[in-house]
């Protein structure tokens, strides 16, 4: 294979930007007739507002919170303090690089992400 053919069988294999890369079939088809019953709606659409005078604001959902997201995926549940079981609150967000690389060095903790290992290098272009 040429280095030519190479490259044309590679870009064949890149879709297009802005492509649909997950495609659902059966009932999680975008048009199936169920689908409604077991997708959760969009969190984006609002419902129309009721035409009563005296109706309730519709209640609108929101999107899972990280320690939600956490505590389905991970099992890491950050609600509640695992030794007493009483709820956790948020006290800081420490944003200042300065200040993460002072807390984690002061308790004893990597200050830097491990290190890359190098890419192994392959012969792509190799004759049969
Ligand atoms: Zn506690």
């Amino acid at each position: 294979m040429t280095p030519l053919e190479f490259l044309q069988r590679l870009a064949a294999l890149v879709p297009r930007p802005r492509l649909h890369l997950i495609r659902f079939h059966g009932v999680l088809a975008p048009n199936a007739a169920l689908r409604s019953q077991i997708v959760p709606g969009d969190p984006d659409q609002v419902p129309a507002p009721s035409t009563e005078p005296n109706a309730s604001p519709p209640a609108t959902r929101a999107r899972m919170s990280w320690a939600q997201l956490l505590k389905r995926v991970f099992e890491i549940d950050m609600a509640a303090c695992p030794h007493c079981g009483s709820p956790l609150t948020l006290i800081a967000a420490i944003e200042e690089p300065a200040v993460i690389v002072k807390s984690l060095a002061h308790l004893g903790l990597p200050t830097r992400a491990l290190p890359r290992s190098p890419a192994r290098a392959r012969n792509l272009l190799q004759t049969a």
